[in-house]
């Protein structure tokens, strides 16, 4: 047997326990994995943890840490059940600490931090024309293989008077966190378009992305030119086709 392994195993329990801050209703927390520990706290707030949501309210400063720690360790496993030797290909020898680097720290990133703070302008002088963001790059995985999205999003906005607007870099930001998170193209325009609303305040807004799926191109169908294109139309968008169709025309998907 390997002898390695407990003295792992043994390091990283004692970690975790450290990491995690032991209120009266965590006692019997104690020596739990950390994600059991924040998913208790999900549990108890009877909040939903899909792949998409962001679940950064329940997770305590430095915790993080804690995750990749753990992430790694079952990524090991992983490797070991496709065995790889990773003790001697010197390729994989960090891959499983590099994967769960990757999916905590950077491309799920959107499910572990809080949103972006945005600063509100007034609209001092009351703009009501069309206002058009984009093309925003995506950088996604899909939930069903976490598979890599690549794509773009255009935004479009029709403020009212009393709209509160966001500096156009927050567009971005906003799109970035939404999207670093495993998703389904179709929710996540849907969650985008509700974040503006809820944000802006505006008569109208519109969110169109175009996206290439990985899962269509790498594996399955193995289709290298199919593409996904999604869009919701709000308020003004939905009503006024005028508008629509000058929102559609001005966009440049080439
Ligand atoms: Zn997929």
């Amino acid at each position: 047997m390997p002898i390695k392994k407990p003295a792992v195993a043994k390091k990283q329990p004692a970690k975790k326990v450290v990491s995690v801050k032991k209120t009266a209703s965590e006692k019997d927390d104690v020596g739990l994995p950390l994600s059991v520990v924040i998913r208790r706290r999900i549990e108890a707030q009877k909040a939903r943890f899909h792949a998409n949501d962001n679940i950064s309210a329940f997770i305590e400063p430095g915790e993080l840490e804690g995750l990749v720690d753990e992430v790694a360790e079952k990524m090991q496993a992983v490797l070991e059940s496709l065995v790889i030797d990773t003790e001697n290909d010197h390729n994989t020898k960090n891959t499983s600490r590099r994967v769960a680097k990757m999916y905590v720290q950077e491309v799920f990133n959107g499910r572990y931090v809080g949103q972006p703070t945005l600063t509100k302008f007034p609209n001092v002088s009351r703009l009501n024309e069309l206002m058009i963001i984009g093309p925003i790059t995506v950088r996604s995985a899909c939930s069903h293989h976490l598979c890599p999205i690549m794509g773009r999003i255009w935004i479009g906005v029709l403020p009212s008077k009393e709209s509160a607007l966001i500096g156009l870099s927050k567009y971005s930001r906003l799109t970035e966190w939404v999207m670093c998170r495993p998703q389904i193209q179709e929710e996540a325009v849907v969650e985008l378009a509700d974040m503006l609303e809820k944000k802006i305040k505006p008569i109208g807004v519109a969110v169109v992305m175009d996206a290439d799926h990985f899962c269509m191109q790498w594996r399955g169908v193995k289709d290298r030119d199919s593409k996904m294109i999604n869009s919701v139309m709000r308020g003004a968008f939905l009503k006024d086709s005028n508008l629509r169709r000058e929102f559609l025309a001005l966009i440049d998907r080439k």
